[in-house]
C-alpha cells in the first residue's frame, strides 16, 4: 500500500506558514492527535532557481528538488498538486495559516471569508514585505480548496495584550489612532514555547519571570511573566529589535534624514536596505547566515564583528527585560540560532552571572533541555519551537466549533 492509499481515510490538518520568499508547510493527521505526517518548504520564490525540500515526520531525512515557482501563488499551486499527488487533497479537512499581521482587530483565529481577506489586504502597508505574499498563498489555497475551512492565526496575537507603557512608540499621539504601536511577531513560536515550558516545567514556572529568545533568521525576544507577554523586541514590523540574517533590529531614527541627504536614499530604498541587507550581512558582506560566519570568524574580521554584534544586542536585551520584569528566573532559547548553537548562547549568557545565569558547558554542549548549572538561579533552556503544530490545533479548535 503506498502513502496515498494508507491515509486517503485520514483526516489531515494542512499548516500554511509562508515567508517574503518561502513557504513552510506541514501536514498533520487529526485522527492521531496531531501526529506529523509530513513538512518541508518552498525557499526562493520569485529565483530562477527555487527549492521544495520535505522530510516525512519530524525527523526523517530531507529530499529535496529545484523547481521554478515565479511567486506565491505558483508555489501555492505547486504544493497543492504535490500533496493531492502524494496524500490526496480530499484527506485535508482544514487548512491553519500564519499571517504575520492582525492589526489592531485580529487577536483570536479567524475562519478565512472573502469578507477577511478584503480586510487582510487592507492591513497590508502595516507589513509590505510579508502581508502581501501571505495573502497570495492565502487566496490560492481558499479558491482551490472550496469548502475546506482555512483558518488566519496571527503572528501578532501573543502580545495583543502587553501593558500600554509597552505598546506605546514615543510618536505624535495622533499616529495611535492610525494603529502606530509596538504589535510584535513570532507569537505562533512563543504561544508553543509557553505551552511547552508549562508542560516540562510546570506551572509555576511558566508563570514566574521569563525571556524567551526566539533566534532564528528573523530574531526576537518577548519578557512574559504571569504567562502573559509584557514586552518584545519587534515593534510596529518586524524589523525592529536584535540585528538579524539581514535586518537592522534597531537604529537611530536620525539615520534616515542623513542617509536622505548624503546618499539621496529614497524611503523605498532605506527599507530594502534595513530588511534585506543589514543585520549579519550587512556587518559581514558576506552571510546572512550564523554557521557560515562562525566557520569564518578566525579569518575574516568582518565575520567576527557580526558575530559578537549579534551576542553583546542579545545579551542587551536579556538585561532589558531581566529589569522589566524586576528578575528573572527562566531563559529560553529557540529558532534556528538558538536551539542549534551551544557556541552563541555560551557568549550571549558570558556576563550575565550577576543575574544569576550559569551555563553549564556539557549540558550547553548536548542541546535541547536544561543547558544552565545546578546552582545557577536562573534556569536556562533549549527548546524547539514548532509554530506549525501551534497552527494545526488552531485550525482543528475551529473545525470543532
Ligand atoms: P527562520 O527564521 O527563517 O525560520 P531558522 O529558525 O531556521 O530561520 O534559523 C536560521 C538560522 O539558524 C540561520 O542563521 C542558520 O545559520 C542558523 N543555524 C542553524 N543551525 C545552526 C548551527 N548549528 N549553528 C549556528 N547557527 C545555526
Amino acid at each position: 500500500m503506498n502513502a496515498k492509499q494508507q491515509i486517503s481515510d485520514a483526516k489531515l490538518v494542512l499548516a500554511i506558514n509562508g515567508g517574503s520568499s518561502s513557504l513552510k508547510f506541514a501536514l498533520f493527521d487529526k485522527g492521531r492527535s496531531l501526529e506529523r505526517i509530513i513538512s518541508g518548504e518552498i525557499e526562493r520564490i520569485g529565483s530562477t532557481k527555487a527549492k521544495f525540500s520535505y522530510r516525512d515526520g519530524s525527523n526523517g531525512p530531507q529530499k529535496k528538488h529545484y523547481l521554478v515557482v515565479p511567486d506565491h501563488r505558483a508555489a501555492a499551486v505547486f504544493l497543492l498538486h504535490w500533496l493531492d499527488q502524494h496524500f490526496g487533497l480530499r484527506g485535508i479537512i482544514a487548512v491553519g495559516h500564519r499571517i504575520v499581521h492582525g492589526g489592531n482587530r485580529f487577536i483570536e483565529p479567524t475562519l478565512v471569508t472573502s469578507q477577511l481577506l478584503k480586510e487582510l489586504r487592507r492591513l497590508s502597508p502595516f507589513d509590505p514585505e510579508h502581508l502581501p505574499s501571505e495573502l497570495t498563498a492565502l487566496e490560492t489555497f481558499h479558491r482551490q480548496m472550496p469548502g475546506v475551512p482555512q483558518t488566519a492565526c496571527f503572528d501578532t496575537a501573543f502580545h495583543y495584550a502587553m501593558p500600554r507603557v509597552a505598546q506605546i512608540l514615543p510618536l505624535p499621539r495622533r499616529l495611535q489612532a492610525r494603529g502606530v504601536r509596538r504589535y510584535g511577531f513570532h507569537g505562533l513560536s512563543y504561544e508553543y514555547l509557553m505551552e511547552e515550558l508549562t508542560r516540562v516545567a510546570g506551572r509555576k514556572a511558566a508563570h514566574s519571570r521569563v525571556v524567551l529568545a526566539h533566534l532564528g533568521n528573523g530574531a526576537s525576544m518577548a519578557a512574559v511573566s504571569g504567562g502573559k507577554s509584557q514586552d518584545t523586541s519587534m515593534g510596529f514590523t518586524p524589523a525592529a529589535g536584535l540585528p538579524m540574517s539581514t535586518r537592522s533590529g534597531d537604529l537611530d531614527p536620525g539615520l534616515i534624514w542623513y542617509l536622505a541627504r548624503t546618499e539621496k536614499m529614497l524611503p523605498h530604498q532605506f527599507n530594502k536596505m534595513v530588511n534585506e541587507q543589514s543585520g549579519l550581512l550587512g556587518i559581514s558582506e558576506t552571510s546572512s547566515d550564523m554557521r557560515d560566519l562562525l566557520a569564518r570568524e578566525t579569518k575574516d574580521v568582518r565575520a567576527a564583528e557580526a558575530v559578537v554584534h549579534f551576542c553583546y544586542q542579545a545579551r542587551k536585551w536579556i538585561g532589558a527585560y531581566a529589569a522589566a520584569l524586576g528578575g528573572l528566573d527562566t531563559l529560553v532559547f529557540s529558532g534556528g540560532i538558538g536551539e542549534n548553537s551551544p557556541v552563541i548562547r555560551e557568549r550571549i549568557c558570558e556576563d550575565l552571572e550577576f543575574l544569576g545565569v550559569k551555563v553549564n558547558k556539557a549540558r550547553n554542549s548536548r542541546g535541547p533541555g536544561i543547558i544552565s548549572a545546578r546552582n545557577s538561579r536562573v534556569t536556562v533552556r533549549v527548546m524547539r519551537t514548532d509554530e506549525e503544530v501551534v497552527i494545526a490545533r488552531a485550525a482543528s479548535l475551529l473545525l470543532k466549533k
